[in-house]
């Protein structure tokens, strides 16, 4: 489901009521006739508000992101189950645990086993039932703590990321995750001439898989040539092998052939993001732009590889496929060489400062 500007009717609608609900404006005029220009314009708003792709259209990610936004806290009773339990109101609740001390992991609105412990800890503490059950009981001593406020990155979040650095100890044996996006049927964008994202970015990885493996690295590919797996089952993969690190790489493109530059993203939102993904993000982002990039800077972002992987992740876009002089990069085998040898040169120094001295 696609709907774009100029698009009428009960979607339209629904996409619309939902925004209102979040606070966003919307003209009078539009309201229940048409996906007009205040429509659009919330929409962009909303989407970059959420870390998401910034383009006016309510695609799949967008409206799953709209459905999440609408949750509240006691809307629903939550527990873990299959599929896990996702939305504003888990946030709310990892974020009011976490402030309390209790670890539910990563800010990331998704009801998985560590938010259920931290539950049930906070409820034996507070003399409730040990269910992980969040139903009104749960809610309403919840509710009557105060609450520490979305200002500071909650505390027991930061704690178990800083934990998880700390069993890093060295490049020898560290497990790194590469991810080339798209592959298989999907080959990405394209440029000019014809290069494709899926073919550039899979000799990229295989590149920085040597790169990584000449400093003892154990690295993994998500894919090979042929194949394509869902965003899911790359994250899937990374957590089943308890990854060190993820590192998914695509290139940009866009309408105007003269935009061109590096940028990287790591897992956050508006409240809460991964320490350890932002500092990585800045030395690659750093790293690669040494070769001459024009930087695009690192941002916060809540793409579904970053927010399902479970440990430290970025995704590198080190130039614009679409730009008719990067294309050319992409294309070149040394210049790929030299992208992997800074990013694993990032990598490197990433662990060296993670790893106590
Ligand atoms: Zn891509």
């Amino acid at each position: 489901m696609v709907i774009r500007p100029g698009a009428r009717g009960r979607a339209v609608r629904d996409i619309q009521l939902r925004l209102l609900a979040l606070g966003y404006d919307i003209d009078d005029a539009e309201r229940a006739t048409e996906y007009g220009p205040t429509t659009t314009s919330a929409v962009r708003a909303f989407q970059q508000q959420r870390g998401l792709l910034v383009d006016g259209v309510v695609g799949p990610e967008s409206w799953r992101e709209l459905v999440e936004a609408s949750w509240r806290l006691g809307d629903r009773v939550m527990y873990l189950r299959s599929p896990q339990i996702r939305g504003d109101d888990v946030r709310d609740l990892q974020e009011r645990l976490s402030a309390l001390g209790f670890d539910t992991g990563r800010i990331d609105g998704i009801f998985g086993p560590r938010t259920a412990a931290a539950v049930r800890e906070f409820q034996t503490n507070y003399g409730i039932p040990p269910d992980g059950i969040v139903a009104k009981s749960t809610v309403r001593a919840l509710a009557g703590l105060p609450h520490l406020g979305h200002a500071s990155v909650p505390p027991a979040a930061r704690v178990r990321e800083r934990e998880a650095l700390r069993r890093i100890g060295g490049m020898a044996g560290l497990r790194v995750v590469l991810d080339p996006g798209h592959g298989g049927d999907d080959e990405g964008s394209t440029g000019p001439t014809g290069v494709t994202e899926a073919g550039c970015v899979y000799a990229l990885a295989r590149e920085l898989e040597a790169a990584l493996a000449t400093s003892g690295a154990a690295v993994y590919l998500t894919r090979d040539l042929s194949s394509a797996p869902t965003d899911g089952e790359r994250a899937a993969l990374a957590n089943s092998l308890h990854a060190d690190l993820f590192i998914s790489l695509h290139v940009a493109a866009h309408d105007d052939t003269a935009a061109n530059g590096a940028a990287t993203f790591y897992y956050g939102h508006e409240r809460f993001e991964s320490e350890a993904g932002a500092r990585l993000a800045e030395l690659a982002q750093e790293s690669v732009c040494e070769l001459g990039l024009v930087d695009g800077r690192t941002h916060a972002k809540t793409f579904p590889i970053l927010r399902e992987t479970r440990m430290p992740a970025i995704q590198i876009e080190p130039c614009y496929v679409s730009n008719p002089r990067e294309e050319l990069l992409l294309d070149d085998p040394a210049f790929r060489r030299r992208l992997a040898t800074a990013i694993a040169g990032a990598v490197r120094e990433f662990v060296s400062s993670a790893v106590p001295a």
